[in-house]
């Protein structure tokens, strides 16, 4: 797998990126202060998916509660595979990319989302952009984090999303949040793909040679090793990516089409 920053560098680039052409139908943002907003949530739901493994970043960030929270993810993971696996699946002694590894799971975890803004209101909105925008902050500001402790990151992580509920309603809707959830999600699977194992995005609902989790993958010649100079380098890249996304998306919108309102 790749680095948690990485997964967290390439939500927030794949954020910007889809803020500026999303329509708002869809869950886009009509405001470049709702644009970072709707990266940031993509960003903190690109390391969603290593929920299902307790030594990543996202099961350390909250303390014991995420460790539980990753374990029963972890289990339940498992559980799908084996309930939904063929004879040509293998099988599996734990649950880490299966379940949550699969654009099935990204579908999900954005209607959840949705689902829970639309019956609960301001209560499920700022309780997930708490979460998101924390876990995005570790995620793309590590060294700040960890210099700060987590009592600063979990103050700053609730200032913002209390922030964005009053300031920024639009960009806290349960189809704004839904959508942004769904992409972040989505670009952790991009980032897996690229490297060795490959994930089964098209589990279980796909059967690819006889098996419903097949690990999709590129070619060797374009596999990414976990943590290897590759893995940097696909940082630096995305890191590039948000810088001049941001500057398109505040200094010059018209090259990019888009009209803030
Ligand atoms: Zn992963």
């Amino acid at each position: 797998m790749v680095m948690g920053p990485t997964h967290a560098m390439s939500g927030a680039a794949i954020g910007l990126a889809m803020a500026a052409t999303l329509p708002p139908e869809w869950g886009g943002p009509t405001s470049i202060a709702g644009a970072f907003v709707f990266a940031g949530v993509t960003a903190g739901a690109a390391l969603l998916p290593d929920l299902d493994s307790p030594q990543a970043t996202i099961a350390r960030s909250f303390g014991p509660a995420s460790q539980v929270l990753a374990h029963v993810t972890e289990n339940a993971a498992r559980a799908v595979y084996s309930a939904t696996r063929t004879k040509r699946d293998s099988r599996k002694e734990n649950g880490h990319r299966t379940a949550t590894h699969t654009i099935l799971f990204a579908v999900l975890a954005g209607l959840a989302t949705g689902g829970l803004v639309a019956a609960f209101g301001m209560t499920a909105s700022v309780g997930i952009l708490f979460v998101m925008l924390g876990l995005a902050l570790r995620g793309l500001f590590p060294r700040w984090a960890k210099k700060n402790g987590w009592l600063i990151v979990t103050g700053a992580s609730a200032i913002l999303a209390w922030g964005t509920w009053r300031l920024l309603p639009e960009s806290a809707s349960a189809i704004a949040l839904g959508a942004s959830v769904t992409v972040g999600v989505l670009a952790h699977l991009l980032g897996d793909v690229i490297t060795k194992r490959g994930v089964p995005m098209l589990a279980p609902l796909v059967k690819i040679s006889g098996k419903r989790w097949y690990d999709v993958r590129p070619p060797e010649i374009l596999r990414i090793r976990a943590s290897g100079p590759f893995d940097k380098l696909l940082l630096t890249a995305c890191t590039v990516a948000v810088v001049v996304l941001t500057y398109l998306i505040v200094f010059d919108p018209a090259r990019i089409g888009v009209a803030w309102a």
